[in-house]
């Protein structure tokens, strides 16, 4: 690097504050009080025809930063840290397509326990999980860690979206469509709806074709199968073709908006969110794999 001092002095304006930018010298003398770090985490995984493997990956990392200068613009005072986004997440059930990376729920465990002990060892106290992945195996890794970095060092530590998506507020909150939503479990009008409003051009024109898919994934019939053994034969569970940007905005600043305020509580030392009651019991009877 020819000039660090300028760019350096880029992190001193309103840019995003990026973990892999500082040196352990910048980083110790963060305000232990006022330091808050965003974890992104979401797998590469299959999302039809028409979407990229990165679609969780890149929204998990773009919320967050849009997150991160929401907040800074509320509070100029606190230091919003992003680390850097761990493309891995439990996806098993989609590993029947080319394009689907999985690890067990164990390493999605460490990973995000890693990332939180080190961070308290040196003093630090909040930590937000991004992850826009909501398979239910994935998120027990998740929940495991944070449960662990409490119960070890105290850190305030939450994943705001889960509680929202498994809550069905999403479908109370949304601008009326005249259709329902809460079938739209992947790849479907929601996120192709997210997609055409941040990435327009990742978006293949074909999901104006594609034929309503629907099925129940909370059947308890659908454990150990794979999406293709379901009848999903496309990759993808809803009705893309419904897909609207403007509706993509709203979905994306819902999201925003879900991790700023979840943010401030986590600052103020208030218990985060937790997950529906059913969404627990379900992830507790899930055998770690
Ligand atoms: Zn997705």
């Amino acid at each position: 690097m020819k000039n660090p001092e300028k760019n350096k002095s880029k992190n001193k304006g309103d840019a995003i504050v990026e973990l892999k930018h500082l040196t352990w010298e910048d980083i110790e003398e963060l305000p232990k009080e006022k330091t808050i770090f965003f974890l992104p985490i979401s797998p590469m995984e299959e999302h039809g025809p028409h979407l990229p493997v990165g679609t969780d990956f890149l929204t998990a990392e773009d919320t967050a930063k849009a997150a991160i200068q929401k907040i800074r613009q509320k509070d100029h005072s606190i230091h919003c840290i992003l680390l850097p986004s761990v493309p891995l997440g439990y996806c098993e059930f989609s590993t029947d397509f080319p394009g689907s990376f999985s690890v067990s729920s164990h390493t999605i465990k460490e990973v995000v326990y890693s990332f939180g002990s080190s961070l308290a060892t040196h003093g630090f106290k909040y930590l937000v999980v991004c992850t826009y992945h909501m398979a239910l195996g994935h998120l027990k890794g998740i929940y495991a860690a944070m449960q662990k970095l409490r119960k070890k060092y105290h850190m305030h530590v939450c994943e705001p979206w889960a509680p929202i998506f498994y809550s069905q507020e999403i479908s109370k909150a949304e601008p009326k469509l005249g259709f329902e939503t809460n079938k739209e479990l992947h790849a479907g009008f929601r996120e192709t709806s997210l997609m055409k409003y941040q990435y327009p051009y990742l978006v293949s024109p074909k999901y104006q074709n594609l034929l309503p898919c629907h099925k129940d994934l909370d059947s308890p019939r659908i454990v150990f199968q794979k999406l293709k053994d379901l009848g999903v034969t496309q990759g993808y569970i809803g009705n893309p073709s419904k897909a609207d940007a403007t509706y993509g905005r709203w979905f994306f600043n819902f999201t925003v908006d879900t991790y700023v305020s979840a943010t401030f509580s986590l600052l103020n030392n208030e218990k985060p969110r937790p997950l529906p009651k059913d969404t627990k019991n379900k992830i507790r009877l899930l055998f770690w794999q």
